[in-house]
């Protein structure tokens, strides 16, 4: 069976290039009916940041990507975590020396420093010149069996493997076409015992019986060492995809410093972590229904549909991060989550009415709508109701909320401009059916709709509403005319509808202009449609 695994070092917190690589190790399990192991790396003692390790299995879980195995799980290979698992890399350490692919090293860590910075300075590489490659192994036995400190180093072959990567097809050796061959010797055991990343790295995945490794490509220059060991151990190294990494617009690495691409802001955002799994899947996946690039609707996939179709068929490339394609999906996936309704949807909606209350915790309360101050769950109802009719503009909760703030506030961020566009301007400089200016003036406009809806007797409901309206504006046409040309009843409604949205939602997208009136109610609607009257 499949077997991949995520294997971060708790050294920070998880950025999109790591979601993204543990997602493709999480897709690979799911699509083959595998097993998806996640290990803590944690050797570096003076690089582990407190808490990381929490945060780390926090983001995993917030974004759906529950491991099989590893912390907080267990299972048959655990221990999960290379902190407790030293005993076991010391011993394999030992059996490479017993077999000759490895030595142990006792020159002090300053001589070492100051031999590469000779070297540099002469331009050479700083490989280690192998001063103790030739120790007679009883006396190395000896040596440190009498407490000498020691590292432990692998034999860098004269011959290094060649192996076959599932993305960039074989590596090839170059290195060792240099004319004097430079052996790094790379380090196995550090002095304090604790084993570097690269021994930990490959007992690991071969005792936890991994079989798809897909990592960054930044790892790939370890890869050549890692199939050394894995030789030198008499053991069959597992396949290596190694993925582009994430650039952003300006074609640099993501930077930490982003807070875009952070994603615990992202999750203080209120993004929904489908669709960020959704837009990570598709930065270096090519699916079969369309391309990563652009905007296809075929590039809509819950995680059920990832899980379905992932395949190894990745790019070379290192991928353009642009956030517009996540902000397209996002609201697909929103849709998706109301209409199979639960807890995901009720989730949703907890998360948006979270943003409200947010959005709107420093505005004075008179300048806050009634349903602001009603119980909690009144107002969570009307915000839920708002979402339901607005779901295609969501994108994350924060910017949904401040998007849709003439739900929530009294007044507008400034006095619309009620500017008529330009084909209406148009319009009224030819107009055949003598339509004028005057008629159509906003405050004639205004009156006329106040009439019609005025005359809607019962309950508000997208019908009635809409037929007033329809009848005011053929009205506001027809009044001196028998016919209208239809372009130019089609530049009035457009107007009449465009000063609506300004009156009533001060010009700011949204829903349907009736839909708009609706929930926000009579009362509202009204006061905001006659507050400029004068
Ligand atoms: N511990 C490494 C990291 O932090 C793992 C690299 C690998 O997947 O081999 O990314």
């Amino acid at each position: 069976p499949v077997r991949t695994r995520f294997a971060p070092s708790p050294t920070g917190h998880l950025h999109l290039g790591s979601i993204r690589t543990a997602l493709f190790n999480y897709l690979l399990a799911r699509r083959t009916g595998g097993q998806f192991i996640l290990r803590i790396e944690d050797t570096d003692e003076k690089r582990t940041v407190p808490g990381a390790e929490e945060r780390i299995i926090r983001d995993l879980r917030w974004a759906g990507l529950q491991w099989d195995e590893g912390p907080e799980v267990e299972g048959p290979y655990g221990p999960y975590k290379q902190s407790l698992r030293t005993m076991r890399y010391r011993e394999h350490a030992e059996q490479l020396i017993a077999s000759g692919y490895a030595y142990r090293c006792f020159c002090p860590a300053h001589e070492l420093r100051a031999k590469a910075e000779a070297r540099l300075k002469q331009g050479l590489s700083t490989e280690y010149d192998r001063t103790c490659i030739h120790i007679p192994a009883e006396e190395s036995a000896d040596r440190a069996h009498r407490g000498e400190t020691h590292i432990v180093r692998l034999k860098d072959p004269t011959h290094q493997p060649d192996f076959r990567d599932l993305v960039f097809g074989r590596i090839r050796n170059e290195t060792r076409k240099l004319a004097a061959p430079a052996f790094e010797d790379p380090v196995l055991l550090k002095s304090d015992g604790l084993p570097t990343y690269h021994l930990a790295n490959v007992v690991d995945d071969h005792h936890m019986r991994i079989t798809h490794v897909i990592r960054g490509v930044e790892w790939m220059i370890s890869t050549r060492k890692h199939v050394t060991l894995y030789n030198a151990f008499g053991w069959t190294p597992p396949a290596f995809a190694h993925v582009g990494l994430l650039l952003d617009a300006q074609g640099n690495k993501l930077s930490k410093r982003d807070k875009a691409f952070d994603i615990g802001v992202m999750q203080a955002q209120g993004v929904l972590p489908e669709a960020l799994d959704n837009f990570l899947a598709l930065l270096g996946w090519s699916h079969q229904d369309g391309q990563g690039g652009g905007k296809s609707h075929n590039d809509f996939m819950t995680m059920a549909d990832l899980e379905r179709k992932f395949n190894l068929r990745l790019t070379k490339t290192n991928p353009v991060v642009n956030l517009d394609k996540l902000w397209f999906l996002a609201p697909k996936h929103a849709a998706a989550r109301l209409a199979a309704g639960g807890p995901a949807a009720e989730a949703l909606v907890d998360s948006v009415f979270i943003a409200v209350q947010n959005f709107i915790q420093d505005i004075p309360l008179d300048a806050r709508l009634p349903i602001t101050s009603a119980s909690p769950e009144e107002f969570r109802a009307y915000v839920a109701a708002v979402l339901q009719v607005a779901v295609s503009r969501f994108t994350s909760a924060q910017q949904f909320a401040a998007d849709h703030q003439y739900f929530w506030l009294l007044t507008g961020p400034a006095k619309i401009e009620l500017a008529a566009p330009a084909n209406v301007q148009k319009l009224l400089n030819g107009a055949r059916s003598g339509v004028t200016e005057e008629r159509l003036d906003p405050n004639v406009v205004r009156a006329r709709c106040l009439w019609a809806m005025g005359d809607v007797e019962d309950a508000w409901t997208v019908e009635n509403l809409t037929a007033a309206l329809d009848g005011a504006i053929a009205k506001l046409g027809k009044e001196h005319n028998a016919h209208v040309p239809e372009d130019e009843s089609k530049a009035i409604a457009r107007l009449v509808w465009g000063y609506l949205r300004g009156w009533i939602a001060w010009g700011m997208h949204g829903p349907g202009v009736v839909e708009t009136m609706i929930l926000l109610g009579p009362e509202v609607t009204l006061s905001r449609m006659m507050s400029e009257v004068n």
